[in-house]
């Protein structure tokens, strides 16, 4: 047909906004969105006239243009996963899960308006920390508590509001990188606070601190070496003296825990990582730590301690620019409340439970996994398999977690087309890659994503001629 033809029997943009689907995307997206959609898929569609690409059925083609790009438009970025990965506190992930129970919870709470800095009571101004301090304390042993943005964020403030233009003592074995290059010494810099590092990479004593403690110091620091581990001939000077030498000379130890663990994790087969609460017994003046590593809750750094520096702390004008927001309130709250039973709390902060589940249940799991997608026609060889979860989130380092988990080798597709196609999937399955073979550790699976699990597997191994078309 004549090109001039086909340009005239473009359908009308009025008439188009008459269609039944675009009328229904009209009431969903609103007409301006949906008016310029239509105008570069009619843009589209002249382009593809003059390519000679198209000749009819217009309007259906401008009707199912026009609704996957508006799907597109509105396909968030930042989406939910599932972490086939094994690494429960993975930080590209969103380190620590924070459950259902908890996010119905959030979601209650953060719709409407909230007593976040208002007294019940009294009916007047009130105070964010009111909501979880006292909790903290109850658990803890200490006399207050704080929390900021992360636990960098912390670092920095304590180090800001009690060592400016002073010296803090350091081990040379504890001046770590935590990760996305985040130094100890790098917020020392920032907080204006002076190293005085004293020992050697393996090895500090006591009086390494004792000999370097003068007239300008402010404090002694201890960080806990939560992601690298020194094997083999090494020393470094625990809390309880570190603490009777900082008291002796009127100055906070200030103990960067790193991890905050509440729970004795020996119970679970892994090593005992220092818990906050023996911290704080031990004498630390200062405690800080992070909220979404394994205390499983949110991303915060809480501060704990003795009342004179916390307040110290508080006062200060910095802690206005690192103060959390109402749902990071709202959430530690309702982590800490879940420590107040030692036992129970294994069951309900996901990142625990997970690192408790049992061996023998992911093995069931896992082959029940692997037989579902057999019967239900999977092209591809399944198995069993072992593998080793870790907690990530520069948690304890050295340990190996023994897993259950799945591996999968598609009979048309490489292991790598799968693990893209698995990535491109409505929610995106992450596993891993070993030689021709992709692995996924069932330990950090819910048990409700288990459905979408087995629908994301059983597509991707079937569809072979597929395209990731990424946003
Ligand atoms: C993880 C970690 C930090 C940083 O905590 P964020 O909450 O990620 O800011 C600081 N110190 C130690 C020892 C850590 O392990």
């Amino acid at each position: 047909m004549d090109k001039q033809e086909l340009y005239r029997k473009i359908p009308r943009m009025d008439s188009l906004l008459e269609n039944q689907s675009v009328l229904e995307m009209k009431e969903k997206h609103g007409k301006g969105s949906t008016v310029r959609i239509i105008r570069e898929v009619l843009e589209e569609l002249r382009r593809m006239i003059a390519e000679e690409k198209i000749e009819d059925d217009f309007e259906e083609w401008i009707v199912r243009r026009a609704a996957e790009k508006m799907d597109r438009e509105h396909q968030p970025h930042f989406r939910r996963v599932i972490n086939g990965t094994g690494i429960i506190l993975h930080t590209n992930l969103g380190r620590a899960p924070m459950g259902n129970r908890m996010s119905e919870y959030l979601a209650r709470l953060m719709a409407g308006y909230s007593n976040l800095e208002f007294d019940l009571c009294t009916g007047e101004r009130g105070s964010r920390w009111k909501h979880f301090e006292q909790l903290i304390c109850r658990i803890t042993k200490a006399e207050a508590a704080v929390a900021v943005n992360n636990n960098a964020a912390a670092i920095l403030l304590i180090l800001t509001a009690l060592a400016q233009e002073k010296e803090v003592i350091v081990s040379r074995g504890e001046l770590v990188e935590v990760g996305g290059k985040f130094r100890i010494p790098d917020v020392m810099e920032q907080s204006r606070a002076i190293l005085k590092e004293v020992g050697t990479t393996n090895r500090t004593r006591i009086e390494d601190y004792e000999k370097a403690a003068g007239q300008d110091t402010a404090a002694l620091m201890k960080v806990h070496t939560s992601n690298y581990k020194i094997i083999g001939f090494s020393e470094a000077v625990e809390i309880r003296e570190l603490a009777e030498l900082a008291q002796a000379k009127g100055i906070p130890l200030i103990a960067d825990l790193g991890s905050g663990v509440f729970v004795p994790l020996e119970e679970y087969g892994m090593e005992h990582e220092p818990m906050v609460q023996e911290a704080i017994a031990d004498g630390a003046h200062l405690v800080c730590f992070s909220g979404d590593k394994l205390l499983g809750g949110p991303q915060a750094g809480i501060i704990a301690g003795k009342k004179e520096y916390v307040e110290k702390i508080r006062k200060h004008p910095l802690m206005r620019a690192l103060r959390p927001d109402k749902c990071t309130v709202a959430a530690l709250e309702y982590i800490f409340m879940q420590y107040l039973d030692q036992e129970k709390v294994w069951d309900e902060v996901p990142a625990l439970h997970m690192l408790s589940r049992s061996l023998f249940q992911l093995k069931n799991q896992s082959k029940k996994l692997c037989r579902e997608l057999k019967e239900k026609g999977l092209r591809a060889d399944c198995q069993l398999c072992t593998c080793f979860s870790m907690t990530g989130g520069g948690s304890l380092p050295a340990e190996q977690i023994e897993s259950f988990g799945i591996s999968v080798s598609p009979w048309n597709l490489s292991a790598q087309q799968l693990k893209e196609k698995l990535l491109a999937w409505r929610v995106p399955v992450i596993g891993k890659l070993e030689k021709d073979r992709w692995i996924l550790d069932l330990r950090t699976v819910f048990p409700e994503e288990m459905e979408e699990l087995k629908e994301a597997l059983l597509w991707a191994c079937a569809n072979e001629n597929f395209t990731v078309d990424r946003k």
